[in-house]
């Protein structure tokens, strides 16, 4: 019997999956194996949130295998000891797995490549599994990377596309392979109330449901932030549970205005990609320098402890800040809203709101948030570095009734409409009746503070 592993990473799914159908054509077992790796955990990569979604797929994955005859094989310790001993244990000839984009990803996979050549075997990467075009597969001349999302828009949009994989009809894994418990959500304390199930299952229902009965509305409500009418499949994006490359192809099918501006984000994800696939280093350093640095010291750490608690008297900045507490999740206007809050208006050091992100968000992934937090803090590939979103004005225009702050903030829910972003503004008994912050300081204020930093006249 000829034998081959597959290594699963950020991909947890059976459907569009290279590297396990390339194991298939190539061997007649294969072993599919996660390993759960302290050294992910002390990279920072492993919060509460996301090890309970991540039990989610792996059960999930674990199933799936299991319907087509096969099982999930779980190890836990330093992902190339386990896959040397794997290998050897089951005579496997091959390794498959995914190419990552971050720098634990490539010093993972050389010091595999090294490992499994040195005893004998080989190693295959795959590409374009995790994303839609393989980072560095469009480039701009003279550069290894594009640094301007708009024209690599347009070069990603005329790769020709990849059909997606079916997933195996059956497969067979090598009997009397050892597996540690596959874990289990209640294994993980401390995780948000309301966040979301993981699995592929899921995921395949989501994004079939989502793009029939929201995809054509989501150009015009995408930016709604009481509607809500975004996919949130990027939690299953980033555990891989639904490859990009197939939402895409699902999403170009079914055609339209709402598809296009679909796609269009799930470019975003794949340009952030290509990024820090050529600047890893942009996950902790600017990726462009600006003039001015952040402000430190006691009044700055307590307006980002304002920040993170939600109570910045900003109604909208605080209602998206307790969404991601209470989900896990944030919408990306929020997004925008509340980095551009702590960046900019407050000047406070990008990668504090980016470390804040990745402890709570399910979905957070070290280069759209990195890259995204650098885009707004105007350290990265944003072309206008120096705008300031407004958070009052952002409010009026993306929650213009106010249903999202009062979902949020329950301190507010009993005013009505738009009055809700400005609850500065009531007088007398019905603003001393508001257990509510004023301000950590005014906007304009704010602003010039913000120009002073960064030297613009
Ligand atoms: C400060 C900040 C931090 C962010 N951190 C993350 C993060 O850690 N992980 C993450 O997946 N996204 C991040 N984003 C991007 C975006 O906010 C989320 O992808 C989006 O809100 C997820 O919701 P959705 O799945 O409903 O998106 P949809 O609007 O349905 O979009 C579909 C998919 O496109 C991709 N996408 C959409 N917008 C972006 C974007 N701006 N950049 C990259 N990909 C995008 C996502 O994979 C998303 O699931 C961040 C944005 C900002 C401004």
């Amino acid at each position: 019997m000829t034998v081959s592993v597959v290594l699963y990473t950020s991909d947890l799914r059976v459907h569009d999956h290279p590297p396990l159908r390339a194991a298939l054509d190539g061997a007649q077992e294969v072993v599919p194996v996660f390993v759960r790796d302290p050294a992910v955990d002390r990279a920072g990569f492993a919060a509460p949130n996301r090890l309970a979604f991540l039990a989610d797929c792996l059960a999930d994955l674990d199933r799936g295998l299991t319907e087509r005859g096969g099982r999930l094989v779980v190890r836990e310790g330093d992902t190339v000891a386990e896959v040397l001993t794997l290998v050897r244990q089951t005579e496997a000839d091959e390794v498959h797995m995914a190419a990552g984009v971050t720098a634990f990803a490539a010093a993972r996979e050389a010091r595999l490549r090294k490992v499994l050549e040195d005893d004998g075997r080989r190693l295959y990467v795959h590409d374009g599994v995790v994303t839609v075009v393989p980072p560095g597969d469009v480039v701009p001349q003279g550069s290894d990377h594009f640094a301007v999302f708009t024209p690599y828009y347009r070069r990603w949009s005329d790769q020709p596309p990849r059909t997606p994989l079916q997933a195996p009809r059956t497969l067979r894994v090598p009997p009397g392979v050892r597996s540690d418990r596959v874990p289990r959500r209640s294994d993980v304390a401390d995780v948000s109330p309301a966040l979301v199930a993981g699995g592929e299952s899921e995921a395949r229902k989501r994004l079939g449901s989502w793009l029939s009965d929201h995809g054509d509305a989501y150009e015009d409500r995408h930016d709604d932030l009481a509607g809500d009418a975004t996919s949130r499949l990027s939690p299953y994006l980033h555990f891989g549970a639904v490859s990009a490359a197939e939402a895409v192809h699902r999403a170009r099918r079914r055609g339209g205005a709402g598809a296009d501006a679909f796609v269009r984000q799930l470019c975003w994800r794949d340009f952030h990609h290509q990024v820090l696939a050529a600047r890893p280093e942009a996950a902790a350093e600017d990726y462009r320098t600006r003039p001015g640095g952040w402000r430190t010291g006691a009044d700055a750490e307590a307006d980002l402890a304002a920040w993170r608690e939600g109570r910045t008297g900003y109604p909208v900045v605080d209602a998206a800040m307790r969404q991601l507490a209470h989900e896990g999740w944030m919408h990306n206007r929020g997004r925008l809203i509340t980095a551009s809050f702590l960046a900019k208006t407050l000047c406070v050091d990008w990668r504090e709101g980016a470390r804040h992100f990745l402890g709570l968000l399910v979905d957070g992934d070290v280069a759209n948030n990195q890259l995204n937090w650098q885009w707004v803090a105007g350290t990265g590939t944003d072309t206008r570095p120096n705008r300031v979103l407004n958070p009052v004005a952002q409010g009026r225009r993306h929650d213009p009734d106010g249903a999202y702050v009062r979902r949020w903030v329950p301190e507010l829910a009993g005013l009505d409409g738009p009055a809700v972003h400005e609850p500065w503004k009531l007088t007398g008994p019905d603003r001393a009746a508001l257990d509510y912050p004023e301000p950590l300081i005014g906007l304009a204020d704010g602003l010039d503070r913000f120009r002073q930093i960064r030297g613009i006249g």
